[in-house]
């Protein structure tokens, strides 16, 4: 193995020694012997890592070195150590142990000869990656799986030289001007429970889909951009004033009047800013036209360097301190919040150079700078009020800006600062291998913030990385929970936030700081939501550190502070608002966090051992990914039925038989519901036939109808509404009495397939579907007492004393009564008895039903989207040929859609495809392998 501390070759930074003589050489070599070691080092107890040291001093010449980022949707990108490779992983759940941990590398085809940084665009859709000659790499996500990306601009064909070395990147704002975002900005508790404060956020910046600014080594700055015919053009301008001035860092902020400041530290260790304005005028008018860029620089500039210090008090000398890390704080978003200034913000690290760099006492203290950029109002003398008005050619003044220095902050010695994603925090670590949050207002630690009324994030709460033995080039997850290092074996190493409050001792009343706790992890939950980031994250750190009893709480906790308590009531109640729930774009994540932290909570009620499974979900688990398909099935049919409506549309026969797969589906779900209630009939009027034993009483528990997925399904109100929204779906289909098209025909032979042929009508879907059956479990005229109820089954999956009765009422009332719908003719007992519903159909996934204990045979693989059993893999484009399948990194279900979108199919559902019905990413794996 190298010695790290060797490794560091600034040849490797510049090619030029011409550069090289200006850059202010740390002498690694000073005299071990010769130093007074006793008398300098105080506060530094542990011999800092030599490989942190050298991370850290790397990032004293070049301010654009991230070797590993993380993308909104969970890509995790990270650059070889030999800057040759750069490495595509993601978080993934593995059912087996039951744990969260990263999926298995996938290198890009792509070969470097010296890449050092890497930068994922603010939507997630698009990775840059720069080397050290300055040449840009643009990829864009594939569609059909998260572990791949495609190659949009090759860097390959840039010159590129030393003086063009990136010291700074940034993507431009991705978000439309008329666009306002919703940001969560805390949580409170109120009276009954916790409250989100949301606030609209106005985007920022000069705007443009793909576009990514780069400043280099020598002060230029270059705006690689997509043009409406996909091609990557370049421009350029020079920000720096004086010839021949060589920069160490560069940093970016987008501002409200839709400029963009650039912030730029010298060798000589001056900082200064520019304004920089894009106009995209003839880019919109031509294709071959470029942007203007127009730099208006800040007349004044600092220095960087501190100009006292307390921690270096007798030997105090301004050349000790080294800037590592330049950033600026953007001014607020938030719409009617008070304006801050963008605050410049710079990190130093005090260098005692009495000492060698393997001294511990070397690096002795960090400190923190800031200036506001502030704009000041020029005042004319008093005596120009006295003149005779020049009339109205008033001159247009600018205002100027001025730095404004702020109080500085001491702190550890800092090796890395990332600004955590939506939220105004900053993330450091230290030389101690550390890690902090502090707020970027005022630079305070937010885990000294606790309070048990609010908290507006995870460290404020009690939230903590564990320590570890090194902090290299850390990347945090868009929820800033779990941290991201490629370590020293090469590795991508991950460390989740923990609780540190220790386990609960009884749940009632709740330790209010584990409320807290709960409640933090949940307003990151929501602000992924809003954000359309991953959960991913949160949930691996959900699944380390909530223990299971708790589960139900964390679950009831986000239903009841992103819903109303009107949304799960039924229908027919006065203030329900339970039927928009099917038309909230948060739905398919918040059933997905329901389910996945649901799934294996081993003291909450299972089907499985009934089935004669091992190891399915709980049924709260099942519960909450079955209505998540429901949803889904559902939309698909509601986007056809709206696209059919437009005559000229032609459709394909493989989309025709995807959709028809989907109303199977869901039909045989309702056939399923039917059977199981049947069943419970069955074994009151004839208990001979069946064994104690027996197997197959489906989501009918107990036997008596009380317990199971089929009461859950009927006596949650937000399970029945998604029901009854599918059935109206299917409906509408059948109401057509003149199909127009084969498209039509083949749909509506498929209803009739599935509903009179099986021994069902809508009449008597319907009619079992109606609010009044499980409304008798509510607390009458109690909209919130009836919420609590409904909360608890839905996050325990346990039937509520109230509604246990619910089905045997459907039974004997509606179905088995003398004018019920079996004497009506609705329902065909025997068509329904002999066609045998096949569970793992129903849940297309073994992992979340459970597997069969007694039985070895090879089992089959559904695809979750299409419906149907998996025949064989398909070759990906451009890749070995081998044949693939995707796979859902969250709940582990199959797609055999590894080409996407899907030719002929409408753009709309097509984009379905792109994530797994819970929400979750699909990877590509080898076809062999998931057969196995
Ligand atoms: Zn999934």
């Amino acid at each position: 193995m190298e010695d790290p501390a060797d490794d560091f070759a600034s040849e490797s930074f510049f090619d030029q020694n011409s550069l090289q003589q200006q850059i202010q050489q740390i002498d690694a070599s000073a005299d071990l012997n010769g130093a007074d070691l006793n008398g300098t080092v105080t506060n530094v107890t542990l011999p800092p890592n030599p490989a942190v040291i050298e991370q850290l001093s790397r990032k004293w010449y070049s301010g654009c070195l991230e070797r590993i980022a993380w993308s909104r949707h969970g890509h995790i990108a990270s650059i070889s150590e030999d800057g040759s490779t750069v490495y595509l992983e993601c978080l993934r759940y593995d059912q087996g142990s039951g744990s969260w941990d990263l999926h298995e590398r996938h290198s890009l085809t792509t070969l470097f000869e010296d890449a050092t940084s890497l930068a994922w665009s603010a939507t997630g859709g698009e990775l840059a990656v720069v080397d050290v000659r300055g040449r840009v790499w643009i990829y864009h996500t594939a569609l059909n799986a998260i572990n791949r990306l495609t190659l949009a601009r090759q860097g390959a064909l840039d010159e590129g030289d030393g003086y063009l070395q990136p010291v700074g990147m940034t993507w431009l704002s991705q978000d439309r001007q008329e666009r306002p975002r919703n940001i969560v900005l805390n949580a409170t508790k109120g009276e009954a429970r916790w409250q989100h404060g949301n606030a609209r956020a106005k985007p920022l910046g000069p705007y443009w889909p793909r576009a990514i600014a780069i400043v280099h080594r020598n002060g230029l700055l270059t705006l690689c951009f997509q043009r409406r015919d996909g091609q990557y053009m370049k421009v350029s301008t020079q920000l720096s004033l004086r010839d021949g001035e060589l920069y160490t860092h560069a940093s970016f902020a987008p501002t409200l009047e839709g400029k963009m400041i650039v912030a730029l530290h010298s060798f000589k260790k001056r900082i200064s800013v520019h304004f920089l304005t894009i106009d995209w005028a003839d880019v919109n008018q031509s294709l071959e036209g470029l942007p203007s860029l127009t730099v208006d620089p800040v007349s004044s500039n600092v220095s960087s360097q501190p100009t006292a210090s307390a921690s270096l008090p007798d030997s105090y000398d301004p050349d000790s301190w080294t800037l590592s890390h330049l950033k600026i704080v953007p001014t607020s978003d938030l719409e009617k919040a008070v304006q801050v200034y963008p605050t410049i913000l710079v990190v130093s690290t005090g260098i005692n150079r009495t000492v060698g760099i393997t001294d511990a006492g070397f690096l002795v203290s960090g400190l923190i700078k800031r200036w506001a950029v502030k704009p000041v109002e020029v005042k004319l003398h008093p005596l120009f009020d006295a003149l005779p008005s020049t009339g109205s050619a008033v001159v247009a003044t600018k205002p100027m800006i001025t730095l404004q220095e702020q109080s500085d902050k001491e702190e550890q010695v800092i090796t890395t600062m990332h600004q955590v994603d939506g939220v105004h925090n900053l993330a450091v670590t230290t030389l101690e291998n550390r890690t902090d949050v502090l707020s970027s207002e005022d630079l305070s630690p937010m885990s000294y913030a606790a309070s048990e009324q609010e908290t507006t994030c995870m460290s404020q709460s009690g939230f903590a990385f564990p320590y570890t033995q090194t902090i290299l080039n850390p990347s945090f997850s868009p929820g800033a929970c779990v941290r991201a290092d490629i370590g020293a074996d090469a590795k991508t190493q991950l460390v989740v936030m923990e609780y540190q409050l220790g386990q609960p001792q009884s749940q009632q009343p709740l330790d209010p700081h584990i409320d807290t706790a709960i409640a933090a992890l949940n307003l990151t939950f929501a602000r992924a939501c809003w954000s359309n980031a991953t959960i991913d994250d949160v949930l691996m750190c959900a699944s380390r550190t909530v223990p299971p009893e708790l589960i139900p709480v964390v679950i009831s906790n986000i239903y009841r502070t992103m819903f109303r308590d009107g949304e799960f009531v039924h229908e027919k109640t006065q203030g329900s608002e339970v039927e928009r729930m099917f038309h909230k774009q948060i739905m398919a994540k918040v059933f997905s966090y329901h389910a996945s932290l649901a799934a294996n909570c081993s003291h909450l009620p299972s089907m499985s051992p009934t089935e004669g499974r091992n190891s399915g979900w709980t049924l709260s688990g099942q519960w909450a990914w079955l209505v998540n398909n429901v949803r889904q099935t559902t939309t698909l049919l509601f986007m056809n039925l709206r696209d059919i409506q437009n005559v000229t549309i032609v459709v394909s026969q493989d989309f025709t038989e995807m959709l028809c797969a989907n109303l199977r589906w869901g039909l045989s779900l309702i056939r399923f519901i039917f059977n199981s209630l049947l069943e419970v009939g069955d074994r009151e009027t004839n208990p001979d036939i069946f064994d104690e034993k027996d197997r197959g009483r489906f989501g009918d528990t107990l036997g008596d109808g009380s317990q199971g997925l089929v009461a859950l399904l009927l006596n949650c109100h937000a399970s029945r509404i998604f029901l009854i929204a599918f059935v109206r779906a299917v409906r509408t289909y059948a109401k057509v009495t003149e199909p127009k098209s084969q498209h039509q025909l083949q749909v509506l032979q498929c209803i009739q397939q599935q509903t009179s042929n099986k021994g069902l009508s809508f009449a008597a879907i319907e009619a079992i579907l109606e609010y009044r059956w499980s409304a008798a479990g509510d607390v009458e005229g109690d909209i919130a007492a009836t919420a609590v109820r409904q909360l608890d089954m839905m996050a325990t999956g346990i039937v509520h004393e109230s509604y246990q009765s619910t089905i045997k009422n459907l039974l004997n009332k509606l179905i088995n009564s003398p004018s019920g719908l079996r004497a009506k003719l609705l329902v065909d007992r025997l068509k329904l008895f002999v066609d045998h519903i096949d569970l793992d159909y129903i849940f297309l996934n073994q992992d979340i039903l459970g597997r069969r204990s007694d039985s070895q045979a090879t089992q089959v693989i559904y695809d979750v989207h299409r419906k149907r059993p998996i025949t064989k893999g398909m070759a990906e484009p451009h890749g070995s040929g081998k044949l693939m399948v995707r796979k859902c990194v969250r709940c582990g279900s199959f797609s055999e859609d590894v080409v996407v979108p899907p030719r002929e199919w409408p753009k709309q559902v097509a984009m379905v495809l792109t994530r797994c019905t819970c929400d979750g990413n699909w990877v590509l794996e080898s076809w062999e392998n998931v057969q196995k």
